[in-house]
C-alpha cells in the first residue's frame, strides 16, 4: 500500500510523497529540549506540531509500526551554568525540568514519545562516533583539548542550509578554538574548564570533557532508530548550524548519502507581531499561560492554527478565537461516542503536509455530526475532557478555570466573537460573520446592529 503522506523536504525544498525505507515501518528523531528552564512557547509549538505527524504515522501505519524519538539534552553549558548559579545540584535541575518539561506537554495533549534518550545515557555512542570521525580523517583533537570536526574534509557540506561560506564560518565562531585548522570547523569534544565539577564531565580518549551538542543527536539518532532514517524534525532555528552539523558528522562517521531522508523544520513562533524575548517582556512559558487560566487545549489548538512551516503569531486574540472555537466544538459534540473513523477530509488535510488549519476549517462543517465532529477533533488531540468537564472546569488537561460556564459565553466572549465578526465583516468574509451570529444564536445570544456598533442581548 503506497503512503498518501507527502511532507516538505527542507533538504530538496520540495513537496514529496512519503514513503518509508522499509515498507509501513516509520523512524522518526525530533530534536528536544535542553532541561535547564521552563518550556516556552517556541519549545512548545515544535512539540505540538510533530505530534500531529505523530498522530498521523499512527494513524496511517498502526501505534506498534512508528518510533519516535525525542531527546533530552542534560548535559550542556546552560546547564552547567545554571547549576552553579542556583547551588542545584545537576543531577535535580535536570532530573526537575525533565519533569516539568513533560508534564507542560502533557497538559498541551502531546503524545508520549516512542523512545526518550537522554544524553548522558549515550557518552560512550558519542565517543566512539568521534573515535570514526578522526579515524576517517574528518576530525582532529586540537592543541587547546578540543576535538573539532573539520569542515573542508566534507566536499558537500552545506546542503540542507544552502549557506554561504562566509555564513558558515560566522556561524563556526561562536565556538571558540584557537586550534582550529578551518573557521568553520566545530566542536564534537570539548575539555573540562576549570569552574565546571567533575560529575558534568566524563573520561574520553582526549581527556576529561565532554560532547558538543551536535553530536548528541547523531549517536543517540544512529543507536536508535540506526544510521540512516526516514524523517528528522526540529524547529527551522536548528537548520543552521545544528541540523547541518548532525548530517556532517553522521553522513561521514557512517559513510551514507544521507542521515535522514525527510527533513521536516517548523517557522518561528511570534508574540504580538514580535519576536519573543525576555527583553522585551513578551516571553511566556506554558506555565505562564496556563496559570493564566488558559487551558492545554486552547494553547494546543492555538499551536496548530497556522500552518507548521509559517511563522505563527501568538496573539490574546487568537487565543480567543481558539477557546470560543473549543467552546463550539464541545457544544456540537455534547458527549455522544466519537464515530470509528476520522473522516476522510480531515485526515487528508494532515496527510497534505500536516495542513491543520485546513483541517480545523473542515472540522467546522462537521457542527451537523457530532460524532463525526468528535472523532475529527480527537484526532487533532482536542475535545480531550467531557463536554461536563470543559465547560465546568476541572478534569485536568490544563487545569486552566473553564470561564464558559454551563449557562454558555461570559461577556467578555461574547464581545470578543462580536468583534470578530466585525473583522470578518470588514474584509468581506460573510460567511465567518454568519457563523459566528449562529454560534451566538445557538447560545442564546441575540445580536442588534445598530448605527453605533452591534449590541447584544440574552434571548
Ligand atoms: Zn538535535
Amino acid at each position: 500500500m503506497s503512503s498518501a503522506i507527502r511532507l516538505t523536504n527542507t533538504l530538496t525544498r520540495q513537496l514529496e510523497p512519503f514513503e518509508p525505507m522499509v515498507p509501513g515501518r516509520v523512524g522518526v528523531y525530533l530534536c528536544g529540549p535542553t532541561v535547564y528552564d521552563l518550556a516556552h512557547l517556541g519549545n512548545a509549538r515544535s512539540a505540538v506540531n510533530f505530534d500531529m505527524l505523530h498522530r498521523l504515522l499512527r494513524h496511517d501505519f498502526g501505534v506498534a509500526n512508528v518510533a519516535f524519538v525525542r531527546n533530552i539534552t542534560d548535559v550542556d553549558d546552560k546547564i552547567i551554568a545554571r547549576a552553579l548559579e542556583t547551588g542545584v545540584s545537576i543531577a535535580d535541575l535536570t532530573a526537575g525540568s525533565t519533569q516539568d518539561y513533560l508534564d507542560d506537554l502533557e497538559a498541551l495533549c502531546v503524545l508520549s514519545v516512542t523512545n526518550q534518550p537522554r544524553a548522558t545515557e549515550y557518552i560512550d555512542e558519542m565517543i566512539a562516533m568521534i573515535q570514526t570521525l578522526i579515524d576517517k580523517g574528518h576530525a582532529y583533537p586540537a592543541d587547546d583539548g578540543n576535538v573539532l570536526f573539520h569542515v573542508p574534509s566534507m566536499p558537500d557540506y552545506g546542503q540542507l542550509s544552502r549557506r554561504s561560506q562566509d555564513d558558515i564560518i560566522a556561524g563556526a565562531r561562536v565556538e571558540v578554538s584557537s586550534a582550529k585548522r578551518d573557521p568553520s570547523d566545530f566542536v564534537l569534544w570539548k575539555p573540562q574548564k576549570p569552574d565546571e565539577p567533575d560529575h558534568a564531565t566524563f573520561d574520553s580518549p582526549w581527556g576529561r570533557g565532554r560532547p558538543g551538542w551536535h553530536i548528541e543527536c547523531s549517536a543517540m539518532s544512529k543507536a536508535i532508530l540506526g544510521e540512516v532514517f526516514d524523517i528528522h524534525a526540529g524547529g527551522n532555528d536548528l537548520i543552521f548550524p545544528h541540523h547541518e552539523n548532525e548530517i556532517a558528522q553522521s553522513r561521514c562517521a557512517n559513510e551514507t548519502a544521507h542521515m535522514a531522508r525527510t527533513w521536516l523544520h517548523n517557522g518561528m513562533l511570534m508574540v504580538e507581531g514580535q519576536k519573543m524575548s525576555k527583553s522585551l517582556g513578551n516571553f511566556f512559558t506554558v506555565r505562564d499561560l496556563l496559570g493564566q487560566g488558559h487551558r492545554g487545549e486552547t494553547l494546543r489548538l492555538s499551536l496548530l492554527s497556522g500552518h507548521y512551516r509559517a511563522p505563527l503569531d501568538f496573539t490574546q486574540a487568537k487565543l480567543t478565537e481558539a477557546k470560543n472555537r473549543l467552546d463550539g466544538w464541545y457544544r456540537v459534540w455534547d458527549g455522544v461516542t466519537p464515530a470509528d473513523k476520522v473522516p476522510e477530509a480531515v485526515l487528508n488535510a494532515i496527510r497534505d503536509d500536516l495542513n491543520t488549519p485546513q483541517a480545523m476549517a473542515e472540522i467546522d462543517t462537521l457542527r451537523g455530526q457530532s460524532d463525526q465532529l468528535a472523532a475529527a477533533a480527537q484526532f487533532l488531540g482536542l475535545l480531550q475532557l467531557t463536554p461536563d468537564q470543559w465547560f465546568r472546569g476541572g478534569g485536568g488537561a490544563g487545569e486552566g478555570a473553564g470561564t464558559g460556564g454551563d449557562a454558555g459565553l461570559s461577556p467578555n466572549d461574547i464581545d470578543a466573537l462580536i468583534a470578530e465578526r466585525a473583522e470578518a465583516k470588514k474584509a468581506r468574509d460573510f460567511g465567518r460573520a454568519d457563523a459566528i451570529r449562529d454560534q451566538l444564536t445557538e447560545t442564546g445570544i441575540v445580536l442588534e446592529d445598530g448605527a453605533g456598533g452591534t449590541t447584544w442581548r440574552r434571548a
